[in-house]
């Protein structure tokens, strides 16, 4: 298929091939493979709809040490729905890789059970700002070892006032990682947030 040229693996094109997903979408030709080769900052404007979750999903877990347990890829997104649909769709996508597990966190719910779920070992935490804010402070979530840190929506993200939270969360990241951004407008409060926390990313659009 055209998903083995941009460089998945098996298990993640088995999943592929059980969605139904026949032919990558635009923003997944191009951000797949500048994903997948190296260790690389991103920023990719993209509408929601266009199949962005996968363009930054498949190359995450594909990415993911799956002898460790530590959190090695967060997600963040503006809103619990999106939360939750990002972390089906990685689960989907890993259905073949039994031994990676994505985390939801997200506010109007249990923080005990969500910490609970944490401590089980969650290598990708998919979280809105707030609700991951309190539990870093809480001591409930370890961020500093992250490997990647992707901004979902950022635009949406800075409407909803989050620019304070996620500047908190990322200080709590360490410096040497990849950061992906996502945005489907590019407004001056994202331009400084990849300016401030991103280190001469590629630039997709689509
Ligand atoms: P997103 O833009 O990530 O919210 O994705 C929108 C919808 O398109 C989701 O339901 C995905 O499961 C679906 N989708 C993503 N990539 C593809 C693809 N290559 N072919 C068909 N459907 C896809």
């Amino acid at each position: 298929t055209k998903f083995e040229a941009l460089g998945l693996q098996q298990s993640l094109l088995n999943a592929v091939s059980d969605m139904g997903f026949e032919t990558p979408s635009e923003v997944q030709e191009k951000a797949i493979p500048i994903l997948l080769e190296g260790e690389t900052d991103l920023v990719a404007l993209a509408q929601t709809g266009t199949g962005k979750t996968a363009a930054f999903g498949f190359p995450l877990i594909q990415k993911i040490d799956r002898e460790s347990r530590t959190t090695q890829g967060l997600i963040l997104s503006p809103t619990r729905e999106l939360c939750l649909q990002i972390t089906n769709e990685m689960q989907s996508y890993s259905k073949y890789e039994k031994s990676i597990n994505t985390v939801a966190i997200y506010g109007g719910a249990s923080i005990t059970d969500q910490a609970r779920q944490i401590k089980r070992g969650a290598q990708i935490v998919v979280a809105t700002p707030g609700r991951m804010k309190d539990m870093i402070g809480r001591g409930l979530v370890d961020i500093s070892k992250i490997d990647y840190c992707i901004l979902d929506e950022a635009d949406e993200m800075l409407n909803m006032g989050f620019y304070e939270d996620i500047k908190d969360i990322l200080s709590n990241t360490p410096k040497e990682k990849s950061t992906w951004l996502f945005s489907a407008t590019m407004p001056r409060e994202v331009a400084q947030i990849a300016k401030k926390f991103m280190h001469h990313p590629q630039e997709i659009t689509v």
